[in-house]
């Protein structure tokens, strides 16, 4: 199984900017262009950004100028290409079950060029390239090339252990801006977890060689009941290491009796997992490492509920922040394209399929809302149950990640089962 068909992908550096720029205001709302004046304007997906909300939030005036909330129709998601299925890794948590076999119908080198140009039409704000593992696809620098010629921007999710100092300078060169490469734990604990002993050191490697190149890198952390224990590890390592950011991931559990349910950690644990990076964070004090926290909205709203605490002006500032960003984004700001050309809601969505970009250009599969489970993720609010529907922190959230609640109980729009929050949190009285 992959890496990169790991938990989480979608947490890459996937910035956008929010609104029109005063500087810029020629450039259209779902523009990917990246506003120079300000920075802090930038849309995350499904992630949570500690050092950011914490440490560099602009105010409420600030926000209330620059920012904007769009409609479904005016956003471009940032797309999960599965590259290829194939990967030298077995990981427990991967949602792709990848292994190290060729895969039969996976999209061509001139049949991916076709997809890339669609996706550069429709201004899609990152094109993440993604597996199985990618780098064992052939053609994925000439395709990285023709992805960066047609003017988007790509990230590289990879498992990091094939990547060798040529390799580093490959994807440097192809125009990759952004490298997450993923860690679960460290030595031993990592190499389990993944499925080949000698794995973490192979990936560090791959890291150290990223690095040299001056490519951004970070490393992405599923965390679960195997490696929860060496959370604080991990964020020693990133610090000793200089490495740029920290993807913490959430796991998430797809289709009905996901084999990942009795993997996660309890409510009780995710809750002790935010003290512990709201806690590294701040004694920190500093913008680096970014740590970032992935497919788990309640973060945010632990974060804003945590600073009410100690800083309710701050807490202000964080709460419209997420609230301008507007919580889970699957169906939205996010969608997966799999190896084969099927399109998803986001990467956990492999089990069903709006249409595949053989047939159908991704923007019109994208666009088109006669799909009922397409539309209702759209326009979510109104049909979420238990929970979700009564939280008073909805507009923080969005429901959260769909995809573990038909996992859990059947429902699309059950609760998210993964909310560690409490119903006094959230002012909820009803039960899932
Ligand atoms: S109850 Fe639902 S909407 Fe509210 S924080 Fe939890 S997951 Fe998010």
């Amino acid at each position: 199984m992959g890496e990169n068909g790991e938990n989480g992908d979608s947490a890459l550096f996937l910035e956008e900017k929010i609104g029109r720029c005063p500087h810029f205001p020629h450039f259209p709302p779902f523009s990917h262009f990246p506003c120079p004046h300000f920075p802090h304007l930038k849309e995350t997906k499904s992630m949570i950004e500690w050092n950011r909300l914490i440490l560099d939030t602009p105010s409420t005036s600030e926000m209330l100028r620059y920012g904007g909330t769009r409609t479904w129709q005016e956003r471009r998601p940032i797309v999960v290409w599965n590259t290829t299925f194939r990967c030298n890794l077995n990981c427990l948590h991967c949602y792709a079950q990848s292994q190290n076999k060729s895969y039969l119908g996976e999209l061509t080198t001139q049949e991916a060029k076709a997809m890339i140009s669609d996706l550069s039409d429709f201004n899609i704000p990152v094109l993440l390239f993604s597996g199985g593992e990618p780098l064992m696809r052939n053609d994925i620098f000439e395709l990285a090339d023709f992805a960066v010629k047609s003017g988007l921007k790509i990230a590289l999710s990879t498992n990091g252990t094939l990547i060798t100092e040529k390799i580093a300078s490959k994807i440097k060169e192809a125009g990759f801006t952004y490298i997450g490469i993923s860690l679960d734990g460290i030595g031993e604990t990592n190499d389990k977890f993944r499925g080949q002993k000698g794995a973490f050191d192979l990936a560090l490697n791959g890291i150290h060689h990223c690095q040299q190149t001056g490519i951004k890198t970070g490393i992405r952390f599923t965390i679960n009941k195997y490696n929860y224990h060496e959370l604080s590890a991990i964020l020693g390592l990133v610090k000793e290491k200089n490495i740029e950011r920290c993807c913490i991931y959430h796991l998430v559990y797809a289709g009905r009796g996901s084999h990942l349910i009795d993997k996660d950690i309890s409510r009780k644990e995710s809750m002790q997992a935010s003290e512990v990076i709201f806690n590294w964070v701040m004694g920190n004090g500093s913008k680096y490492p970014e740590i970032l926290t992935v497919d788990n909205h309640a973060d945010g709203v632990f974060l804003y509920l945590r600073l009410k605490q100690t800083d309710p002006e701050k807490a202000e500032q964080v709460f419209n922040l997420l609230a301008t960003n507007g919580g889970n984004s699957s169906g939205i700001g996010i969608g997966c394209i799999d190896n084969l050309g099927e399109v998803h809601a986001d990467q956990f969505w492999q089990h069903y399929s709006f249409g595949n970009v053989r047939q159908q250009r991704f923007s019109d599969i994208w666009m088109d809302v006669s799909n009922e489970l397409m539309r209702g993720l759209k326009e979510r609010k109104g049909l979420l149950k238990g929970r979700c529907s009564q939280c008073k922190y909805l507009t923080l959230c969005n429901g959260n990640m769909r995809s573990r609640a038909e996992a859990v109980y059947g429902d699309v729009w059950a609760s998210d089962p993964a909310c560690y929050l409490t119903d006094e949190e959230i002012g909820v009285t009803l039960q899932p």
